[in-house]
């Protein structure tokens, strides 16, 4: 048993999550608000258990592997992991994510630049093995085959001015309801309703619309406060990426 915090985990997990085990135990946990097992809610400083199920398909050596956790008191339950093989398992196409809009001032030789921006991260935690065996996000890999780009820095001023075009397969769909998709493919990645009579919204989409293009980051390992998103955890697991994606208004 290892301890994070006041978190117990299992020390099989880190065999699978290698350098970012600590990372993905506290955000497990952060965003439980109850007991898995008594349903009371935890309050500051409870002794807290991890319980992780691993589940791989039965091609273990190039398939994924999908993480589904749990958080208990620790007087509930001990800390546990365990690894389930689930014949003909497939890539989950549901997840839980968070995504959250913004505008971004960029100060250059001609002034200001609004960029309208757009984070997005999963919190449903997939890994696939990549070449050289390490684990790595299913999903980052998905986002660079798309064409984002691996942003090392967690600085946004670094990063609107490194972020390039990604490819067309990736768009930012705009509704007539303002219904802002992030689309992969045939594959909607999110939805974020946006309301015109909130005037930051309303600039948001002012914005997508005259520049034609968004900047969007996406990731996993994002901390989100009510006023801003931290990204050094995700700039430092590598599992941010950055882009600029092209906006499309649906009629
Ligand atoms: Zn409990």
């Amino acid at each position: 048993m290892r301890i994070t915090d006041n978190i117990a985990w299992d020390d099989r997990l880190e065999e699978f999550k290698g350098r970012d085990t600590a990372h993905y135990v506290r955000t497990a946990v952060s965003n439980e608000r109850a007991c898995a097992d008594c349903g009371q809610p935890f309050t500051a400083g409870d002794e807290l258990s991890l319980l992780v199920l691993a589940q791989q398909g039965d091609d273990a050596a190039n398939g994924f592997t999908n993480y589904q956790s749990s958080v208990c008191h620790r007087a509930c339950q001990p800390p546990n992991f365990q690894v389930q093989t689930v014949p003909g398992l497939a890539m989950p196409t549901e997840y839980d994510s968070y995504g959250a809009r913004t505008i971004l001032k960029n100060f250059t030789a001609f002034g200001e630049r609004l960029v309208p921006t757009m984070f997005f991260s999963v919190l449903t935690n997939v890994t696939v093995r990549a070449p050289g065996g390490e684990r790595t996000s299913a999903y980052i890999s998905a986002y660079l085959h798309d064409g984002f780009q691996l942003s090392l820095t967690p600085d946004l001023t670094d990063i609107i001015n490194h972020a390039g075009p990604v490819k067309d397969t990736f768009r930012c769909v705009i509704t007539p309801d303002d219904i802002v998709a992030l689309d992969s493919g045939e594959h909607r990645i999110y939805t974020l309703q946006l309301d015109r009579k909130d005037p930051h919204d309303a600039q948001w989409l002012d914005l997508a619309a005259t520049n034609g293009t968004i900047l969007a980051v996406l990731g996993e390992n994002f901390a989100y406060t009510s006023t801003s998103v931290e990204l050094d955890a995700a700039a430092e697991l590598g599992t941010l990426v950055i882009g600029t994606v092209k906006v499309r208004h649906d009629s």
